[in-house]
This record gives C-alpha cells, sequence and structure tokens, in this order.
C-alpha cells in the first residue's frame, strides 16, 4: 500500500498532511484545525469512505 498523500481527521473530518506513515500504518498524526493527536481518530480516505458507506 503507498503512502497516502493525507488523512482524514474524525474529530472535525479535515484533511490532515502532518503525519507519518510506517509499515502501512499511521504512527503518528497531527491535526492542525483541531490539534488532535490521537492517531486512532485518523484515517487514509479509502478507509474514511467505507466508514461513511457502512
Ligand atoms: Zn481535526
Amino acid at each position: 500500500m503507498a503512502i497516502p498523500d493525507y488523512l482524514i481527521c474524525l474529530n472535525c473530518e479535515a484533511a490532515c498532511y502532518v503525519f507519518e506513515w510506517r509499515d502501512d500504518e499511521v504512527t503518528e498524526a497531527y491535526c492542525e484545525l483541531c490539534t488532535s493527536e490521537e492517531i486512532d481518530q485518523f484515517l487514509t480516505q479509502e478507509d474514511f469512505d467505507a466508514l461513511i458507506e457502512a
């Protein structure tokens, strides 16, 4: 899996470009909009779409 261009912050649903990605996982993330740093709160666009459709 390629490194995503951005992650979606579940807290405010903004695209976040400040993150670390290793072994197909988010290791660190930061949302500039709501200052969330909980990596559990970030999804790739793909995972976010899957969540919305579920
Ligand atoms: Zn946010």
